[in-house]
């Protein structure tokens, strides 16, 4: 629902300029501050959209779209290096807020008659009047799965992974496919061999723009290791005392990796 907060309201601001999340000099994250102190963003009032609470205040999202803040206080951190400072439940406010901010950018205009659509305030929705049609914020599932075999585990560099990283497995689930059949299909699409005994782990919104990464813990099964050389560009089984470089801790694919770390180490 959009609305406009009253100038004395302490809250928590998350401000969006294109892939960007205005600072006013403070840490990466949520700006706490008075409504009347964002000098830069009256012109917005009206378009406030609450993304829930935090420490007690309201949590907002303001979204500058392309318009910039225009203002000598205000600096711009990506998305990415935002999230990776964050506490747990700020992280969930900010992806929450991102991928609204997504949203409500994709879907202006109707995808079956063309006509605007409209933002509606009973739900999170955007409605067409013309014809009905509604939209809910997309939400992309996606299984991401670390493999043991014996004291190692497989790790593979994507294509785009130019810091030359190496990751878990993780691709999206196809439609009309479970997320276990999922971990199946991109595990042999993406390496060529066989898993089993695939236990359910954790997931993690990843706004990105909008994936829900749900993490899985399996064993290897069968076959040779064979990338696809498209997505995957090499991987390997690794030793846990000799880990290429891996992603950080804040992500499910990190945690993936310590988690089987334990059960190797256990
Ligand atoms: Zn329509």
């Amino acid at each position: 629902m959009k609305l406009t907060p009253s100038a004395d309201e302490l809250a928590y601001w998350l401000i969006l300029h294109q892939d960007k999340v205005v600072q006013l000099g403070e840490e990466p994250g949520l700006l706490k501050c008075h409504w009347s102190a964002l000098d830069f963003a009256a012109a917005y009032a009206g378009e406030i959209i609450k993304i829930g609470e935090y420490r007690q205040h309201n949590c907002y999202l303001l979204d500058l779209g392309s318009e910039s803040p225009g203002s000598p206080r205000t600096e711009l951190v990506g998305l990415r290096a935002t999230l990776m400072t964050q506490s747990s439940d700020a992280y969930q406010l900010i992806a929450r807020g991102w991928q609204l901010a997504h949203f409500l950018r994709t879907h202006r205009y109707c995808g079956q008659c063309g006509r605007s659509m409209h933002l509606v305030d009973w739900e999170l929705a955007m409605l067409c009047h013309g014809c009905g049609h509604r939209c809910y914020p997309r939400i992309s599932p996606c299984i991401i799965t670390a493999i043991r075999k014996d004291k190692q585990i497989l790790l593979a560099q994507g294509r785009h992974h130019k810091s030359g990283m190496f990751s878990t497995l993780a691709g999206f689930v196809e439609s009309g496919e479970s997320l276990e059949q999922a971990v199946h299909r991109e595990v042999m699409e993406e390496a060529g061999i066989e898993v089993k005994n695939l236990r359910y782990f954790r997931s993690q919104p990843w706004p990105f723009p909008h994936q829900l990464m749900v993490g899985f813990l399996a064993d290897y099964a069968d076959g040779e290791i064979k990338v696809d050389g498209e997505e995957i560009i090499e991987a390997h089984w690794f030793s846990m005392d000799e880990l290429p470089l891996i992603p950080p801790a804040f992500s499910i694919s990190g945690q993936l990796i310590e988690a089987t770390r334990q059960l190797i180490e256990g």
